[in-house]
């Protein structure tokens, strides 16, 4: 298989003597990077309720992510913005009829601690929702372990500034030195209101401001949505639900800003089909699932906005270096 063959590879590769001009070339660009072991977990779908197993594995450089519907032969998704169906409440997948549920999450997690490449097995049409955040898909992907691999990692490097809007909503993609997410949500919730964050996708940002923070789903909108047969999985163990005055959970929030930090969630999440990282700074109001697929579409269709480079080493040095 190639799995194995690809982590046989991975050691004489890293510890390859190199020329000193291949050296002084190779560590000025990233790496991609898989995943060391395989991991499993289980759980329950949010929309469809059923009990769902997945596997994170390791792949080849240049893979992607790689969904197998382990209940269909083992039948292939690849995680690309050309395979997104439907996206009001949940990112889903579609390829040739078979679908795959809330996918934002994983990806979320994957793209948000730097995993290029995995395999990602799935026995039923959903994602399990774990506890509405990443936090679950973050510990298990830190339980593997990320191996670099022997390819320079891809980045889509924003060259014009592209603009997405319907109505009130509106989301950008900008020119910029790293990967940012600027965010701001407006509701009108005595819990929430306006929120703003910007996060810059390095350093651990994601594990420490992100991945812990929940969905939210609120009262009012709680019986239209299971009359359409979603959220039947859903319940104060994975998310936050809003009543008129306030919430139903007792635990409380985990930060203040909660909500926007999950909208930045769901928009790594959601970008992440892509491919590869952005070099550019996303600035999204008001968005959602249906805002971040329209952007993507609309980017990928101007192709003088973006190139795909290899990905430079960021360009803060340490405070001790000389630079001539
Ligand atoms: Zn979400």
């Amino acid at each position: 298989m190639g799995n194995s063959s690809t982590a046989r590879a991975l050691p004489i590769n890293l510890f390859e003597p190199k020329s000193a001009d291949n050296k002084e070339r190779q560590s000025t660009l990233v790496k991609q990077t898989t995943l060391k072991t395989a991991v499993e977990t289980s759980g329950t779908g949010l929309h469809t309720a059923v009990p769902v197993r997945i596997r994170l594995l390791p792949a080849p450089p240049d893979t992607g992510y790689v969904f197998r519907r382990t209940d269909l032969g083992g039948f292939e998704i690849p995680a690309t913005v050309e395979l997104v169906a439907h996206c009001g409440y949940a990112t889903t997948l579609m390829r040739t009829g078979v679908m795959l549920s809330t996918v934002e999450h994983l990806l979320s997690a994957l793209r948000g601690l730097g995993v290029d490449n995995a395999f990602i097995e799935v026995d039923n049409l959903e994602i399990p929702i774990m506890d509405g955040s990443a936090e679950a898909f973050a510990e298990m992907i830190e339980e593997a372990g990320v191996v670099t691999q022997p390819l320079a990692r891809r980045a889509l490097l924003v060259r014009e500034k592209i603009s997405y809007e319907q109505g009130e909503r509106r989301i950008s993609v900008e020119p910029a030195d790293s990967y940012q997410i600027d965010c701001l949500i407006d509701f009108d919730h005595p819990l929430i209101g306006v929120q703003h964050r910007t996060v810059e996708l390095a350093n651990g940002n994601f594990s420490r401001e992100i991945a812990s923070a929940r969905t939210f789903g609120f009262t009012n909108e709680i019986e239209a949505l299971r009359r359409a047969n979603l959220i039947r999985g859903g319940s104060l163990d994975n998310a936050i639900v809003l009543t008129p005055e306030g919430m139903l959970n007792e635990s409380g929030l985990r930060f203040t800003d909660e909500f926007v930090r999950h909208k930045i969630l769901d928009i790594i999440g959601d970008f992440a089909l892509l491919g590869m990282p952005i070099l550019g700074k996303v600035k999204a109001e008001r968005s959602g699932h249906i805002m971040h697929a329209g952007l993507m579409a609309k980017l990928l269709r101007v192709r003088s906005a973006w190139d795909i480079v290899d990905m430079p080493v960021p360009a803060t040095p340490p405070a001790c270096l000389t630079l001539r």
